[in-house]
């Protein structure tokens, strides 16, 4: 520890990060005197979103999950609009047919798949839905068996799949709870978006950053925006933070310092830690996603047809795409006369893509549109493309044994962010609630 500077301004709480987790601390903490550092020029993290023609591109996050969920729960309080939408089929885009069914076993019916691979597919996924539906939304624990059961094993160990293109399937499903592949993944983040995707997910009006815009008109903190923190380090009076804003340093304390960033960001910052925290962060590397929307000349439903709002894709670039009008009114689609189409893609695909300029990679998904729905061809009005470094920390096989020690706080400074948990909006909100308690209960030192 090093000698506490004298006469600096001195915050209860200091808040490194404007997302959802870092917005909630500072919401939760009332009118303490806080203070919430953001580096970008707006808060919001991965909640941004931003207007395409009549609709709303939501570059990050897409949809809330659950209606009984932390963070459904925080959009209330809020004040935010969620709608709940109502997918009425399942779909995929495998080996070039867009297979759509309303019931699971016509959707099973006609996927591309051996009839041996259909059958097993089917008794998978009663069992995963019988075994693990318990799990779904909870914070993971160390000492719990199923969730440890989901973390002693790839996805494509605990569910024995054989077959490429079953094993197809399953990695957009991987991948887009986790960036990786199934046979790189542990089964927990699969599985857990799997079972989510059969429940209830709801679009918040506007766009999702309308939560963590509500979040910063909402709470008692000082929030400074294009400040960008450079050392957290424990001093004997607290903490000491310094960050740069407009070309000015400067130099902060606070009793106690959430770090409410992504953990390779943490490291970057913090620099005494002790060694098993080091450890324990260091392992929670993050996969990157990108995500694109095309403004199309013909209403959404023209392409994805009828209750269809996602189709996770196998084999692409692209390893899903949706229909952000899904759930917009009727007449103002009609009215409109347009339609919006989102694609994204996981880590491997987006490093590729980001590698190259906006327009090369936005030509990349525009590709893979057209092979999509081949009608879209000519169709394109405008186009927007968004990359994520750092999308999702996925969950590699023995994650569990390290969160104890991801989640510790020491020194006077909690750690908290989606990858404190799993991953997404619920894990955040999740982990915001951890903390505020931690800091109710931490006696200071
Ligand atoms: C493409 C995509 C789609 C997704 N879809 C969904 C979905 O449909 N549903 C769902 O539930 N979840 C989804 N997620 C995940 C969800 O967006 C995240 O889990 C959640 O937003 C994470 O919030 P957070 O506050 O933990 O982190 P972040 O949102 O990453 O917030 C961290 C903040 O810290 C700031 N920061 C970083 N370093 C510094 C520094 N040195 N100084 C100051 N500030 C700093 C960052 O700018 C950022 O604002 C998606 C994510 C992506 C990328």
């Amino acid at each position: 520890m090093t000698t506490p500077p004298t006469a600096l301004k001195t915050f209860d709480v200091v808040v490194v990060g404007g997302g959802i987790a870092g917005l909630t601390v500072a919401y939760r903490l009332g009118n303490q005197n806080v203070l919430l550092i953001e580096k970008e020029t707006q808060c919001g993290g991965r909640t941004l979103s931003t207007n395409m023609g009549s609709y709303v591109f939501n570059q990050g996050a897409q949809m809330i999950p659950g209606g009984e969920t932390n963070v459904a729960k925080l959009a209330d309080e809020l004040g935010v609009l969620r709608t709940l939408i109502d997918k009425t089929k399942t779909s995929t885009y495998i080996n070039g047919k867009l297979v759509a069914a309303s019931s699971d076993f016509k959707y099973l019916l006609g996927l591309p798949i051996p009839f041996v691979e259909k059958i097993k597919m089917a008794l998978r996924t009663v069992r995963m839905r019988s075994r693990y539906n318990g799990i779904v939304d909870r914070a993971p624990r160390s000492d719990d068996r199923t969730f440890q059961e989901l973390s002693e094993r790839t996805l494509v160990e605990l569910l024995n799949i054989k077959h490429p293109d079953v094993k197809g399937l399953w990695d957009s499903f991987s991948m887009a709870s986790s960036t990786l592949r199934s046979d790189e993944v542990a089964a927990f983040q699969p599985v857990n978006t799997f079972l989510h995707h059969a429940a209830d997910e709801f679009y918040v009006e506007g766009g999702t950053v309308q939560i963590t815009r509500a979040l910063v008109d909402q709470t008692d903190a000082r929030v400074e925006t294009g400040a960008v923190v450079t050392e957290v380090a424990s001093i004997d009076t607290g903490v000491s933070i310094k960050y740069e804003q407009n070309g000015a340093s400067h130099q902060v304390q606070a009793r106690q310092c959430v770090m409410a960033v992504p953990a390779p960001l943490a490291l970057r910052v913090l620099h005494d830690l002790p060694e098993k925290k080091r450890n324990a962060l260091a392992q929670c590397e993050y996969g990157a996603m990108s995500s694109a929307a095309f403004l199309v000349d013909k209403p959404s439903e023209y392409f994805f047809g009828e209750g269809v709002w996602r189709v996770p894709v196998v084999g692409k670039t692209t390893i899903g795409i949706g229909d952000p009008t899904f759930t917009f009114p009727e007449a103002l689609k009609q009215e409109d006369g347009r339609g919006l189409i989102r694609l994204y893609a996981g880590n491997a695909g987006s490093q590729m893509l980001q590698k190259m300029s906006d327009d090369e990679a936005l030509d990349v998904f525009e590709e893979d549109l057209f092979d999509i729905f081949p009608s879209a061809r000519n169709s394109v009005l405008t186009r927007d493309i968004k990359h994520w470094p750092y999308a999702i920390c996925p969950w590699r096989v023995g994650r569990l044994d390290l969160i104890d020690d991801i989640r510790a706080p020491h020194d006077n400074i909690h750690y908290c962010g989606d990858y404190t948990e799993n991953s997404g909006l619920e894990s955040a909100v999740l982990s915001a609630q951890r903390v505020v308690s931690e800091l109710a209960n931490t006696p200071y030192r």
